[in-house]
């Protein structure tokens, strides 16, 4: 059964007679599950649909849709599916305690990997979710690997059941169903043969393995579970050095690299980021594989359409990984406008200072950053940092960060979409 959350005006659900809270038990005879069964099974252009109002009423609405038309239902979110590994590594064992309760939520729901490109460890699949995942063609997945060594696996995930990764990708693709990879990289565990054994592993898997990204371990100052080395400069060298090799490979033979360092690797690496035109169509670009060339690129492309601000004096709030790489960018940015960017380079106090990441500033970061500089007629920071509800991670809302700030505050994923034309209509006063 799934449940209606809502009902678009003037769609085919609000004739039918459809409310919020309507349960839909089954469509065309088979019985919902969860979204991914109304979405498929409700394609049909002919539709019996098995429904309960929340009257109690039972009701069997036969439809037929005109081609294209959308139902028009909005259902409930679905019930996460839990993660049974405990990696050492995880994010959510790294976040301190009294934050709000949905960030402690471990997912591993392969669903969510074919709808919103979350990674999955596809540890937790039955028969049953290979049999819909072949059904439904939810292809590609996005995969978190780590290791294709089954023991070196086990470990990593520490999870002593966790399924052989090779025979589940392996029943899958024979299925047409693709991949994109992630392993993320705990030296001393799956760096090193782990690694080569694992990217030989996935390179036999053929157009079935789309892209795989390699990406340093995370940790923050509440990563109680970790047990391995530190990822330094030497171990982010040697893991681009392998990834070197593969991609050189790969290019030759497939005409792309299709395995990736994070951006992150490369700074820890202290090594330049490859240019744009090298990450093709950015397949990993969520997984912050490509986001720095991704961000030169827009930049650059939008510079002839920024307004003039000559004048004006916009802070730039960002997090220490990113601070080396601004300044080239600010530079363009004000020859394009004639604003004046001074950088300021926030730490990040939630996390501690092994956290670097610009998207993960709090709003305590930014009200520091930014705190007396009355001299600022604007300020950007980092829009990643705050979620769809407008919260950051310490629960601040944007609104009351912003309004505890002398300047006009806005969230930028590539500055150009702050610097509008609005933007100079609003600063006009200011610059004068
Ligand atoms: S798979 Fe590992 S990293 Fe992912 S949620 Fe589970 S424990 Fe955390």
């Amino acid at each position: 059964m799934v449940r209606v959350k809502g009902v678009l005006e003037d769609s085919i659900a609000q004739e039918l007679g459809i409310v919020p809270g309507t349960e839909l038990l089954s469509v065309n005879g088979r019985e919902l599950a969860d979204f991914l069964d109304w979405e498929f099974l409700a394609a049909d252009d002919e539709l019996v649909v098995d429904a309960r109002l929340p009257s109690g009423e039972h009701v069997l609405y036969e439809i037929e849709r005109p081609e294209g038309e959308a139902l028009g239902v909005e259902l409930e979110p679905p019930t996460i599916r839990r993660c049974a590994n405990r990696c050492e590594f995880c994010f959510i064992e790294g976040l301190p305690k009294g934050l709000r309760k949905s960030l402690y939520v471990r997912d591993d729901d392969y669903r969510l990997s074919f709808a919103y490109g979350n990674f999955a460890t596809l540890s937790n699949l039955k028969d049953r979710d290979f049999a819909r995942i072949l059904e439904y063609r939810l292809s590609p997945l996005y995969v978190s690997v780590h290791a294709t060594p089954w023991e070196a696996r086990k470990v990593l995930l520490n999870n002593p059941r966790v399924p052989n990764i090779v025979d589940q990708l392996a029943r899958l693709a024979a299925g047409g169903i693709q991949f994109h990879c992630q392993m993320v990289i705990v030296p001393g565990l799956n760096d090193g043969e782990v690694l080569a054994q694992s990217l030989s592993d996935l390179w036999s898997f053929g157009d079935a393995v789309l892209s795989v990204a390699v990406v340093p371990v995370g940790l923050t100052q509440f990563s109680h579970l970790y047990t391995g080395a530190p990822m330094d400069r030497g171990t982010a060298s040697a893991l681009l050095d392998a990834v070197d090799r593969w991609a050189q490979r790969a290019l030759s033979e497939r005409g792309t690299p299709w395995v990736f360092g994070s951006d992150e690797l490369y700074l820890l690496a202290e090594r330049a980021l490859p240019s744009a035109e090298y990450y093709g169509g950015f397949p990993q670009i969520e997984n912050g594989v490509g986001a720095v060339a991704s961000l030169r690129l827009r930049v650059r492309g939008r510079l002839a359409m920024l307004p003039r601000l000559d004048g004006v004096r916009i802070g730039v709030v960002t997090g220490v990984s990113m601070a080396p790489l601004m300044p080239e960018l600010l530079e363009l940015l004000a020859s394009a406008t004639g604003a004046t960017f001074d950088l300021l380079v926030a730490e990040n106090s939630l996390f501690g200072p092994t956290t670097t990441t610009a998207g993960l500033l709090v709003g305590a970061d930014i009200r520091r950053a930014l705190h007396g500089r009355a001299d600022l007629d604007l300020a950007l920071i980092p829009a990643e940092c705050i979620n769809d509800n407008g919260l950051f991670l310490d629960d601040e809302t944007f609104v009351s960060v912003r309004e505890a700030l002398p300047m006009p505050v806005y969230p930028s994923y590539d500055f150009a979409d702050a610097l509008s034309q609005e933007t100079e209509r609003l600063l006009s006063g200011a610059a004068a």
